[in-house]
């Protein structure tokens, strides 16, 4: 990819690069839901991600490109505002920038830049924490600024919670940024805290996205939210990371029956990261696999965020040779499974799940093949 994005800046702006960043990126690996209950979650950083490639200008003026429009948009270094339409891409890099001095850090001025991408953009896999990563990077290291990883993903979030204006959680960037290849990334929300564990050899992971997405995803998030904000009020606790699973069944005649629902499928949850991380070190897969499967059916009967689409996948797979485990990934209500498979698991198997599914719901779900990788750097 940095030859690639070498010779696009090149072939764009007529000179070459100052600097190329990379950040890839990211699976849920288990902890649905738990962010905002001040939870724990484990997520993968891919192999997959966004190049960046900038030089400084003198004369104040920002020149952004991207693959993906294949257009050249230049604004001016006081021009903060954000972009619509076409351009609204550029709302991250920008976001970056704004983001920069709540840090104590430095906007850059003027600067030709190039966005590069291997992956897939709206597919739950994060590309928007990729190029705020990607971007931040690049932006330090032309101001010749230094920033530590959790600055780093602060500022990512910083600019899509404020400039882009979604209200993420931490695991996107944090993930993005702590990522190691063959590793999983740890992140205790409260903190947060940032870790990662090994994740044993031969661990493969396959999404499959349905591209279903439920039309009042928007409100089911609200909901879901203010019901677990309920059930910590009725346990007299903050967040439900304070709960044990013992308080909330005591409690159980006091919550409504979905507020019981929605806490034990956090606190369960909760208790499964715990799980995973231990049967991770013991370099067992198909204990995890079992915790994803787990996790999957706690969407489904507890959290109810899954679907009739995801859980079928999810069905499919369980069912399939050398499939360790999956669940719906990301916020649920549609979207994507993922599966962690072992190595002997390949596109024949994959393409039949798909086929079945096909064959159900009359359209075909992106089959996406991926393993662990580096997390934000420059090359
Ligand atoms: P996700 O983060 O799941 O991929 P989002 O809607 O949060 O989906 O972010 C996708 C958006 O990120 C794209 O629509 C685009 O604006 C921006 N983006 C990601 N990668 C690039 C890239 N390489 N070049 C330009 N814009 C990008
Ligand atoms: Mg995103």
């Amino acid at each position: 990819m940095k030859q690639k994005i070498a010779a696009l800046f090149k072939q764009i702006h007529g000179r070459d690069a100052a600097v190329i960043t990379r950040a890839p990126g990211r699976i849920e690996f288990i902890g649905n839901h738990t962010d905002y209950n001040g939870g724990t979650v484990l997520g993968a950083s891919i192999n997959r991600g966004v190049c960046v490639a900038i030089a400084p200008r003198e004369d104040g003026k920002r020149n952004f490109f991207s693959e993906f429009t294949g257009k050249m948009v230049t604004l001016d270094a006081s021009a903060n505002g954000k972009q619509s339409g076409e351009a609204s891409w550029i709302n991250y890099p920008l976001g970056v920038i704004e983001a920069l001095p709540a840090f104590g850090l430095k906007v850059p001025q003027g600067f030709d830049y190039v966005a590069t991408s291997d992956l897939p953009t709206g597919a739950g896999l994060s590309s928007s924490a990729a190029i705020e990563l990607a971007s931040g990077l690049a932006f330090l290291a032309i101001t010749g600024q230094q920033a530590d990883r959790e600055t780093l993903v602060k500022i990512g979030k910083h600019a899509e919670n404020n400039f882009v204006g979604v209200p993420c959680g931490i695991l996107d960037q944090g993930v993005s940024g702590f990522g190691k290849e063959n590793s999983l990334v740890f992140i205790d929300c409260r903190g947060p805290r940032f870790d990662t564990v090994p994740l044993p050899a031969g661990a493969h992971f396959w999404i499959f996205n349905t591209h279903t997405k439920h039309a009042l995803v928007d409100g089911l998030y609200a909901t879901r939210h203010r019901e677990c904000m309920e059930a910590a009020k009725t346990l007299g606790v903050s967040l439900l990371v304070e709960a044990t699973p013992e308080q909330l069944d005591a409690a159980k005649d006091k919550l409504s029956a979905d507020a019981y629902k929605r806490a034990k499928h956090v606190v369960d949850e909760i208790a499964r990261v715990g799980r995973a991380v231990d049967v991770l070190k013991q370099g067992d897969l198909s204990s995890v696999g079992h915790l994803l499967t787990a996790s999957h059916l706690s969407s489904q009967t507890l959290f109810g965020n899954s679907t009739e689409e995801l859980d079928f996948l999810v069905d499919t797979l369980s069912r399939t040779l050398n499939v360790f485990g999956a669940r719906l990934t990301g916020g649920g209500f549609g979207g994507a499974v993922m599966a962690l498979t072992s190595e002997a698991f390949g596109d024949a198997q994959a393409r039949e799940v798909a086929d079945a599914y096909e064959a159900k719901y009359g359209v075909r779900p992106d089959i996406l093949h991926m393993l662990t990788g580096e997390g934000a750097q420059v090359l």
